[in-house]
């Protein structure tokens, strides 16, 4: 991640779900940069909850709101995210990603946010992927960004800058970050984590949930002292 400039006179696009890691990264970039666009994505995901969750978000943030509707994406791979009859790993399988893990969301993702960025005249592209994640999804990491980076620009002929202000962060300084952000009540009452589609604290059972839990409960102690 490049460092931005105390506050940026350009727009910046930023991949937006509804969660707790893109919530921050809405908020964050509100902070550093003139303007800001909310680009949501439908990769076929099963609760369509979080779509509507993150349009109020948005609004709330008084950030325009785009709807995009990839929901191909989720049909090319078998993965537990998207198919009904798959049971979600709870655990991260020894070898491989768990099965919450969909090939591809994130090239994808990124590849579709800066066309529309591009079109918009905006270079600075946002995303709340973290290295730290516990599930190792490949294209979270930190390579992968700067990889996919240096593509993009080949592809466009342009110089986007990916941003992705979480990647070292673990979910406790996720939600510091928030706190500094000034939306902490918002990212933990109205934000959406749970695998299992159940806004604020969750279903306190799946594996976001869980992880969720730890860096928040990590945080409150912390911040008692
Ligand atoms: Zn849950």
């Amino acid at each position: 991640m490049m460092k931005t400039p105390a506050k940026s006179s350009e727009g910046a696009l930023v991949l937006f779900s509804g969660g707790q890691d893109s919530t921050t990264c809405l908020f964050w970039a509100k902070k550093h940069f003139s303007s800001v666009k909310a680009l949501c994505i439908e990769y076929g995901q099963k609760h369509s909850l979080e779509v509507e969750l993150a349009r109020k978000i948005a609004e709330e943030a008084d950030v325009p709101f785009q709807l995009l509707d990839a929901s191909v994406i989720g049909g090319l791979s078998a993965n537990s995210l998207t198919d009904p009859d798959i049971e979600m790993d709870e655990e991260k399988p020894e070898r491989s990603c768990p099965n919450t893990f969909v090939p591809g969301r994130n090239i994808f993702f990124l590849t579709f946010a800066a066309v529309i960025a591009r079109n918009h005249g905006i270079r600075n592209l946002v995303t709340g992927v973290s290295q730290t994640d516990f599930s190792g999804y490949p294209d979270c990491r930190d390579t992968f960004i700067r990889s996919l980076n240096v593509s993009l620009d080949l592809a466009m002929e342009e110089q986007f800058i990916i941003y992705t202000p979480l990647m070292w962060l673990d979910k406790k300084q996720t939600w510091e970050l928030a706190d500094r952000m000034g939306v902490f009540d918002l990212v933990k009452e109205k934000t959406l984590t749970c695998y299992n589609g159940i806004p604020g604290q969750g279903c306190m059972k799946c594996p976001a949930c869980k992880l969720r839990k730890e860096g928040l409960d990590k945080y409150l102690e912390e911040k008692s002292w």
